[in-house]
């Protein structure tokens, strides 16, 4: 049993009021709160051993640069990479997929395909998009079903030994959809193709093994998960991250440079160009022992709890429609009420302290697939509680007899 109030005085932010109301945070899924360890961490970083690293010969620099490298370390074995040197620092998902699909320009031909999902986020379409756009190969789109659910008997028929890559999120940011991974990544792999699994909207909830998993690239965020904005990891199989080229150009990723000719460095380096978000990537390393003390295995017990809750609680209320209707669903509820726009359900609701988000969620085909123009979305964290869940159905009430 997690202690909530315990966890909850973890997070100075949570015991604000906004507008005049205490504070229920429930927009999780575009950013966490960040517990004070990590707050504390990132000013222990600048107050004590800020420095540039991997250059200088000097004490700070060293300390930076070791505590760096621990970082990373902690992340590789929080995902069970099999080196450090596949976890590469990244600003942030949408870093990580840019880079593999940018390093597959030099790989796709004319003709091959990419196969995508109909419930991905912008960030995992628009580069996919442009890689086709570059290379003349052709983008492929798994559909989805009523429930929010990918069509797997529809992605069987897509893969051909034209397919290059697959590239499909582990969790909907914008249903809480757990997608089939496993599968999808074994069926890929049958057919010759790598497949990139965008982790966004997973890594707060779960702990992923990508040696298990077997995927070729897993790219999250630190700021969903308790880190700072501005860092994230892409892993990816050594194999491939020595295939790719390098996506930035810069100080840090090469070992020698001539107007001849250049030689790029070793991995990681060869894809970490330039002076990095260091506190931050240090500070990720914080966040993860923080939700490691805790555990995953709690948490998920715990956030199916506050899901269950919620989705019960939200169906009382006429003329609600949840999209995303599976047992297979992260704490993530996304709703709409008949007959009314949903940014002002969402405006109404701010305003007596409840966060959520409304709109499309960065994921338009999801929206365009349900003739909606977006959705109510309540994205729930560990440190929330069934009471706060109850003072926003009250609210959404609220808002229904204001606005019909
Ligand atoms: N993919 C998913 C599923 C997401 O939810 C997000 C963030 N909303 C991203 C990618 C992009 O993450 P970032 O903005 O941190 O790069």
């Amino acid at each position: 049993m997690l202690d909530i109030q315990k966890i909850r005085a973890d997070f100075p932010i949570l015991s604000q009021t906004v507008n005049g109301k205490p504070l229920v945070y429930f927009d999780n899924g575009a950013t966490s709160q960040k517990p004070q360890v990590v707050i504390d961490a990132e000013v222990k970083y600048y107050n004590e051993i800020n420095a540039n690293i991997h250059r200088g010969v000097h004490t700070l620099s060293q300390l930076a640069t070791d505590a760096y490298e621990v970082a990373r370390g902690k992340v590789k074995d929080h995902i069970n990479a099999k080196h450090a040197h596949e976890v590469l620092f990244t600003s942030g998902t949408t870093h990580g997929i840019n880079l593999v699909a940018n390093g597959f320009a030099s790989i796709l031909k004319p003709g091959d395909e990419v196969v995508v999902s109909s419930l991905e986020h912008h960030s995992n379409i628009v580069p996919w998009q442009m890689l086709c756009e570059k290379t003349g190969a052709v983008l492929k789109v798994i559909p989805i079903d009523d429930n929010g659910e990918l069509i797997i008997a529809e992605f069987d028929k897509l893969l051909s030994d034209k397919t290059k890559i697959v590239t499909v999120n582990h969790i909907s940011n914008a249903l809480g959809v757990i997608n089939p991974i496993k599968y999808i990544i074994d069926k890929a792999h049958s057919f010759g193709a790598a497949v990139l699994i965008d982790g966004a909207q997973a890594v707060p909830h779960l702990k992923p093994n990508v040696q298990e998993l077997d995927c070729d690239f897993y790219a999250f965020s630190g700021h969903k998960m308790c880190g700072p904005t501005g860092t994230g990891i892409l892993y990816g199989k050594e194999e491939w991250l020595n295939k790719l080229p390098p996506y930035q150009g810069g100080g840090e990723m090469i070992k020698e440079v001539t107007f001849e000719k250049t030689t790029y460095a070793d991995l990681p380096h060869k894809f970490e160009a330039g002076t990095p978000n260091i506190a931050g990537g240090i500070v990720l390393g914080t966040a993860i022992d923080y939700l490691n003390e805790i555990g995953f295995d709690k948490i998920h017990e715990y956030e199916n709890e506050l899901l269950e809750h919620a989705t019960k609680r939200l169906n009382e209320i006429e003329g609600i429609r949840i999209y995303g209707n599976t047992k297979n669903k992260a704490s993530v509820v996304s709703f709409n009420i008949d007959g009314i726009h949903p940014y002002d359900v969402g405006s109404i609701i701010d305003k007596l302290g409840i966060a959520v988000r409304t709109g499309h969620h960065c994921a338009q085909p999801i929206m365009n697939f349900f003739c909606i123009p977006g959705t109510i979305r309540a994205s729930f964290s560990f440190y929330n509680t069934k009471e706060e869940i109850d003072q926003m159905v009250e609210a959404v009430k609220k808002a229904q007899t204001m606005l019909s």
